[in-house]
């Protein structure tokens, strides 16, 4: 196993993401898995399999390639993100705090306050681009940091290797989320993060077909943790979702390579557009954090957030003119998606919080997909035109 690994982390994220999942069809010669679709495993068979609740070669396939691509040493896979989310907070106890990043997603913050603090887990909301974090960090003595970067839907970029030192020198473990990057924009674990959680529900499935979710870490206790809470809270995913997920991450590196050129192409065109306030994009010259975003990140990136001159009813308007970018929740597919943060992804989170953040009724994202950058670009522009 362990030779295995080793040889296999020389490989390039392509081969990595199509070759896999052959050590269950030897007998037959298959060259896609089949859907392992069985709730229960005979006692004492070879591959150690018990009940599906725990475990099924389907879900194994996946965490393999996910691994793979991280060049990590576990991996386990959930029905969706926010079940991923569940089983590392649930690992905590009453009295411990997660010292947060401001701007988390919206349904990561929903479980922290509604349901976790009813259990006694506490929660602390600092602003990681403030170097102050480390006074922080002293004074709430979190027994876990939660990280995303970018962070959605402001695309605020964090200095993860930086934040993961001061916590590691603390013996703080860090939890990346990596949902908007995937292992093929940045590793969050070789950036010293001891999870990598991501909702395999987007880029990584990127067909828009399936939920899943996958907790990645070096740490074996940590594993432990992930493979107990899959079976004791039921958060396991279908044989069958798992299937679609591994095919559709087969295309992840070359689907990413195509968006990220799409968004470039569509971010440069838009900048100075007159009705577009801000044109936020990590690799665009006039981000904040740009210098850090080029030496953190692989490449931008396919997610472009725009401050429109618009009223929160054109704005609404607006999404709904385009004809290639559908008005939905979620991202990183194929097709482009665009959403509205203040009352789509962001709805339950409270309005003096979304003000501070600066997420406001004119602020649109878009999921740049796999189509014609040029089409993309006069859909974009037809709609902005006719205001
Ligand atoms: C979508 C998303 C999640 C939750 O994933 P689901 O698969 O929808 O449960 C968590 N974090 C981020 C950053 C997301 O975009």
């Amino acid at each position: 196993m362990g030779n295995n690994q080793k040889k296999q982390n020389k490989k390039g994220l392509k081969t990595i993401a199509i070759h896999h999942g052959k050590s269950y069809a030897d007998e037959t010669g298959c060259v896609m898995p089949p859907i392992f679709a069985t709730s229960t495993f005979e006692h004492g068979n070879k591959a150690n399999f018990d009940y599906t609740r725990s475990g099924n070669p389907n879900f194994s396939i996946l965490e393999n390639v996910l691994k793979g691509i991280e060049n990590s040493n576990y991996c386990t896979v959930f029905n969706s993100g926010i079940s991923a989310v569940t089983a590392i907070v649930s690992s905590l106890k009453s009295g411990d705090t997660i010292l947060c990043e401001s701007n988390l997603y919206g349904c990561t913050i929903r479980m922290f306050e509604k349901i976790f603090r009813k259990f006694g887990i506490q929660t602390s909301y600092f602003d990681f681009t403030n170097k102050e974090y480390i006074q922080q960090i002293s004074k709430v003595k979190p027994s876990l940091i939660w990280l995303e970067s970018p962070t959605n839907p402001l695309l605020k970029i964090l200095n993860i290797k930086e934040i993961c030192s001061e916590a590691n020198f603390r013996k703080i473990p860090v939890v990346v989320d990596n949902t908007f990057c995937t292992a093929v924009i940045q590793k969050p674990l070789e950036l010293g993060a001891t999870l990598s959680l991501i909702s395999t529900t987007k880029f990584i499935n990127g067909h828009s077909d399936a939920l899943g979710g996958a907790v990645i870490t070096n740490d074996e206790s940590w594993n432990n943790k992930m493979i107990f809470s899959q079976k004791s809270l039921g958060l396991n995913p279908s044989p069958f979702d798992c299937w679609l997920i591994t095919r559709g991450l087969k295309t992840l590196p070359l689907r990413i390579a195509q968006q990220t050129e799409n968004a470039h192409f569509i971010a440069n065109e838009l900048n100075s557009h007159k009705l577009i306030d801000q044109l936020i994009y990590p690799f665009n010259k006039n981000h904040p954090q740009y210098e850090l975003a080029k030496s953190q990140m692989k490449i931008g990136g396919s997610m472009i957030t725009l401050k429109l001159k618009l009223n929160k009813n054109e704005t609404f308007n607006f999404c709904k003119k385009l004809e290639y970018f559908s008005l939905a929740e979620s991202l990183g597919g194929v097709e482009s998606l665009i959403c509205h943060p203040t009352t789509m992804s962001h709805a339950s989170v409270d309005e003096a919080v979304k003000n501070t953040l600066g997420i406001n009724d004119s602020l649109v994202r878009l999921s740049i997909g796999c189509e014609d950058a040029k089409d993309l670009l006069s859909d974009l522009l037809l709609a902005l035109d006719s205001f």
